[in-house]
């Protein structure tokens, strides 16, 4: 490939890319950033297990579900090294390859752990099977769609396992799992009969509901123009959310929001909202409550933080403080950067909220186990984290109450520094 001069380098004139050009450089980069992913599994696989996943929330700062995929492709480079080797020469296969396969191995340990004693065995049959079922492929076709790699994956796993195959199929129809991305509810009913029948069900008292609005915007006096029929899509949810109560009036949850005039208001878990929907919460919020400033409120002798500490400090940080975790701060710990007397008699941390830091369950547990060790330059507001193989991190408080908020933004953190292995 022909190198194209960047429009910096030493003060050369910048040449537009032709589009072909432009094709020829994103496939490169897209190798490049392929192997670099298979790199850093390569790190992730030389960590111990279960320093894994803290290491990959660091390294990648994404959310929880990215540093997983991490933990489960270094896990594969474990597992399958032949066939990991096959796939950092290639430069095509990324980490969601190896993520994928781990998925379709792993889908059978619940099967697997109570169907055979000798289950490390028979994981080391399904691990050998697949794996030489994958390089075969990859050495027969150049297909390297990760769809065609998981039924290769699965091919391999009914050939060699029919039974255990047969036993999670049975298990995973029992299954009903609701998730929250975002705004959007996934409500997994197990198996395609059930989800059908609710569908079906769904669907006819949402054709009601159309229906009887339709009439309403049929009846609008001269002049005012109709409003737009609902789509189908928005009659459903307008159904779910009814069954459910899911109107702002209806609500019956505890949100802590913190607002500052003509800020709008912040809500823990949820972000920035505007002036308006912040004094709609206000206006039917059963508890208002002024917050002192931090100066004003002093440490106490107890071993728990008092309510307005610990508004205060989950305001400061607003998610949990550990490198790249996302769980909120109200449903985090409440934790002693310096240990308190009460757990450490040899230690002097007071309970302050200079000397309290959200972390969620997890990641204070890897904080009280001395896996990752935290100090601060400033009250709280900069942390400063060390970790396995020389790992260190840099966090900095980002809820509404953080003075990095309130004052000129500083730089983004500092990237995490990995040291040798
Ligand atoms: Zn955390």
């Amino acid at each position: 490939m022909n190198v194209v001069p960047s429009p910096q380098a030493g003060g050369e004139v910048a040449t537009p890319l032709t589009r072909r050009e432009r094709a020829g450089l994103a496939l490169q980069f897209s190798g490049r950033i392929n192997r670099a992913e298979l790199e850093l599994v390569e790190f992730l696989a030389g960590v111990p297990a279960d320093h894994r996943l803290s290491s990959a929330e660091v390294m990648r700062r994404r959310r929880t579900a990215e540093s997983h995929r991490y933990v489960h492709a270094a896990e594969i480079a474990e597992r399958m090294p032949d066939l990991f080797a096959t796939f950092r020469a290639d430069g095509r296969y990324s980490v969601d390859h190896l993520d994928t396969l781990w998925s379709r191995v792993n889908r059978h340990a619940r099967a697997l752990r109570t169907s055979d004693p000798a289950t490390d065995v028979l994981l080391d049959v399904l691990d050998a099977a697949v794996a030489t079922a994958i390089r075969d492929w990859v050495d027969r076709t150049n297909i390297t769609a990760i769809t065609a790699l998981s039924d290769v994956a699965d091919e391999a796993l009914v050939a060699v396992a029919p039974l255990v195959v047969a036993q999670t199929e049975e298990r995973e129809a029992e299954e009903v799992r609701l998730t929250r991305q975002g705004t959007k509810f996934v409500l997994d009913c197990g198996t395609e009969v059930i989800a059908e029948s609710l569908w079906s069900s769904i669907s006819d008292v949402a054709l009601d509901w159309r229906r009887e609005h339709a009439t309403q915007d049929a009846a609008v006096p001269d002049g005012d123009a109709p409003a737009a029929a609902p789509t189908m899509s928005e009659c459903r949810g307008e159904v779910v959310l009814g069954i459910l109560g899911g109107r702002m009036e209806q609500l019956s949850v505890t949100v802590n929001m913190y607002t500052q005039e003509g800020a709008g208001g912040y809500l823990t878990g949820i972000g920035w909202v505007s002036p308006t929907t912040a004094a709609t919460l206000a206006g039917i919020a059963e508890q208002v409550r002024n917050l002192p400033e931090r100066a004003e409120v002093p440490a106490t002798a107890s071993y728990r933080f008092t309510t307005v500490q610990r508004a205060l400090i989950e305001g400061r940080d607003g998610r949990c403080r550990f490198p790249g975790c996302c769980v909120r701060a109200d449903r985090c710990d409440h934790d002693h950067l310096v240990s308190s007397p009460h757990t450490d008699p040899t230690s002097d941390g007071p309970t302050s909220v200079e000397n309290g830091i959200a972390l969620c369950r997890t990641h204070h547990q890897l904080k009280t186990l001395g896996i990752w060790r935290v100090t601060s330059p400033d009250d709280a507001v900069t942390l400063h984290w060390a970790g396995p193989g020389k790992i260190t991190a840099t966090t900095t408080a980002a809820g509404p109450l953080s003075p990095a908020h309130l004052g000129p933004r500083p730089d983004e953190a500092d990237p995490p520094t990995p040291g040798p292995r």
